[in-house]
């Protein structure tokens, strides 16, 4: 940063624990120096047991926001001031604004699914949906379903199927949707649904860095001409799983735009400025791609 003495940077982090590989602070750190902006981001490892006093410290050292992984949440709601509608909805907070004071909490997987699935918009909008996972993610993907696609009927699967059938009672309660089905996560029995499904989405970690060779179903017959299959794994940018719908004449969605996008939400809530999404893209491919 140009005639900077780093006195006024602003920062912004991760919290989470065990903090995994990340590429957050790529994204944010390359996107701060495209931008010329005096901010940085930060990984924050923190305990559960230090949760309230992290968020504490948050307000007190005038740390802009965070963004939320793996374990808190959800656990991070009750420490919040403010929830978006969508945050409250899901019950999940990936992306938290510290407005003077007042810790405000978003979910912007919301928008990276929004922006992966809206090209697609007609097709997905009253046509059958299958959304395998039934954590987190899987929560944003059928909130952004719901309330923007409006699909026929949702069948949600999982390797746990009592998870799939929380989250359908949970969604079925909070947003008075209930053409869900449940099943379990074994695919020669799931061919029927797969085939059926206008849209495949995938929201658990099979097939992600190392173990790239795993796929949520090595049957071709579940992919056809036409169908839409998204991927939320991102590393590879192109999994096996897409790579064979994609033989099938599927038209295929990675997860590299919903990470780019989630990001690019966050860090307008906390700098008010747009982040060059098409530089990020490219910068991360390479990166992943060494
Ligand atoms: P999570 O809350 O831990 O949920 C994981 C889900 O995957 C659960 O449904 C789990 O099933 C299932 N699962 C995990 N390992 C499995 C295996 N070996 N075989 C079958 N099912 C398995 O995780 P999450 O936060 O939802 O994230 C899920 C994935 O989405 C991760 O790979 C994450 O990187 C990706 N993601 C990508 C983006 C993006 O921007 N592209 C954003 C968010 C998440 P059980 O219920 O049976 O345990």
């Amino acid at each position: 940063m140009k005639n900077s003495f780093y006195a006024n940077t602003k920062v912004v982090g991760l919290i989470g624990h065990p903090l995994k590989q990340t590429y957050s602070p790529f994204i944010h750190n390359v996107a701060f120096q495209f931008k010329n902006l005096d901010y940085i981001y930060l990984p924050f490892d923190v305990i559960s047991d230090n949760l309230a006093a992290a968020l504490k410290g948050v307000m007190a050292l005038g740390i802009e926001g965070l963004n939320v992984t793996i374990p808190y949440k959800e656990k991070i709601i009750k420490y919040l001031d403010e929830l978006s509608e969508e945050s409250a909805i899901i019950g999940a907070v990936n992306t938290v604004v510290n407005d003077q004071g007042i810790l405000k909490g978003y979910n912007t997987d919301v928008y990276g699914i929004m922006e992966s699935l809206m090209p697609f918009k007609d097709e997905i909008t009253g046509s059958k949906v299958c959304v395998i996972g039934a954590g987190g993610a899987s929560r944003a993907v059928i909130y952004t379903l719901i309330r923007y696609f409006k699909p026929e009927e949702i069948t949600l699967i999982n390797r746990t199927v009592q998870r799939a059938d929380s989250l359908q009672n949970y969604f079925s309660e909070k947003m008075l949707y209930n053409n869900f089905k449940t099943k379990d996560l074994f695919p020669p029995e799931l061919i029927g649904t797969f085939q059926s499904s206008k849209l495949i989405i995938n929201s658990t970690p099979i097939g992600m860095f190392p173990d790239v060779h795993d796929t949520p179903t090595e049957l071709k017959e579940s992919f056809y001409q036409g169908q839409l299959v998204f991927d939320m794994v991102y590393n590879p940018t192109e999994t096996v799983f897409l790579k064979l719908a994609e033989k099938q004449g599927a038209k295929i969605i990675g997860g590299l735009k919903m990470l780019v996008y989630q990001a690019a939400k966050s860090f307008e809530l906390w700098t008010g400025e747009e982040m060059p999404t098409e530089k990020i893209s490219r910068a991360l491919e390479l990166l992943i791609k060494e």
